[in-house]
């Protein structure tokens, strides 16, 4: 684990990371602060990062969300909870009186303590970490909560909590389609298709659905030599129907109905409806157009393979 962006995006709940802060001299006696360590805990745990970038579900695309409080809760020898913000840092007792204070790599080094660290003086303790933080577009706010432990040299840190999951907040991956979408131009309407969805502009979010459509009809008919007997919708598509997955293909006539529809006629009921049936076809022809591309892709290089094999057995064979 790198940093707290990574933490938040990339990884796991309960999911162990050890840090191997301080290390022994030989006789066992002492120990040191091992700096880049503790500068990837520190990264970790974000301080000096004011922000990290992920995907703001109500944007629907990756924004950076600012921290608007780390707060650390840990509990004493006692029992007594202590909290304070992590921008006050998080102090490791070294000492009597002294305290190793975790708050900049910087303040870290220049501690006033000895080189050499009694080990008889580390004591285990654990920290609860909570994590605000919001969209810089939208201020929607995401939570995240962590516990840090120190077991004898090491730290370990955990993510035990995480509002919205991460699954919620990568779901919403379109760039999957990306290169097929940009290839007809059409990349910007599905985002905002899917952002204006969200929003609960159905109108607004058919009708960029719609141009997707027309512009993927249109991609098909320039690569055929058939030409539709008029401009309607239902025979450009009569022309082009084999060019669809074949799963859809008989699907495609309730298209001509959702399309034929004037956008001006259309209440938010039916755009969403008819956004349900729509999106439904498109990505089910963005899905297939993939996987033949990769069918395509891997028969030539399979065949330019197979090509070098067999002439390789010719020439041992002669
Ligand atoms: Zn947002």
């Amino acid at each position: 684990m790198k940093d707290i962006n990574e933490l938040f995006n990339d990884t796991d709940l309960y999911i162990k990371e050890t840090f191997k802060i301080f290390s022994s001299d030989k006789d066992n006696a002492f120990c040191k602060i091992n700096d880049s360590e503790l500068k990837r805990m520190l990264d970790c745990l974000g301080f000096g990062i004011n922000k990290i970038i992920t995907k703001c579900k109500k944007c629907n695309m990756e924004f950076p969300f600012d921290f608007i409080a780390r707060d650390v809760n840990f509990y004493t020898m006692n029992n007594n909870k202590k909290s304070y913000n992590l921008s006050d840092g998080i102090s490791i007792k070294l000492f009597e009186n002294k305290y190793l204070h975790l708050d900049s790599i910087d303040r870290v080094v220049n501690y006033d303590g000895e080189k050499n660290i009694p080990i008889a003086c580390l004591e285990d303790k654990t920290w609860y970490l909570t994590y605000y933080l919001t969209c810089t577009n939208c201020f929607r706010p995401y939570y995240m909560n962590l516990v840090l432990e120190q077991k004898g040299f090491n730290f370990i840190l955990r993510k035990i909590g995480q509002y919205p999951s991460m699954f919620d907040v990568h779901g919403f991956d379109f760039s999957k389609y990306e290169k097929q979408l940009e290839r007809i131009n059409a990349y910007d309407d599905y985002k905002k298709a899917d952002l204006s969805y969200a929003e609960e502009y159905y109108v607004g979010s058919f009708a960029y659905l719609r141009r997707i459509f027309e512009k993927l009809v249109n991609k098909y008919l320039s690569e055929t030599e058939e030409k539709p007997s008029d401009n309607r919708m239902d025979s450009k598509i009569k022309v082009i129907k084999n060019r669809f997955d074949p799963l859809i293909q008989n699907s495609l006539k309730n298209v001509y109905g959702v399309l034929s529809a004037s956008i001006h006629e259309l209440d938010e009921e039916q755009s969403k409806e008819y956004y349900d049936i729509l999106k439904a076809i498109i990505d089910i022809q963005l899905e297939y157009e993939l996987t033949e591309e990769d069918k395509k892709k891997n028969a030539t290089k399979y065949s330019s393979e197979l090509a070098k094999i067999s002439s390789k057995i010719k020439i041992e064979s002669e």
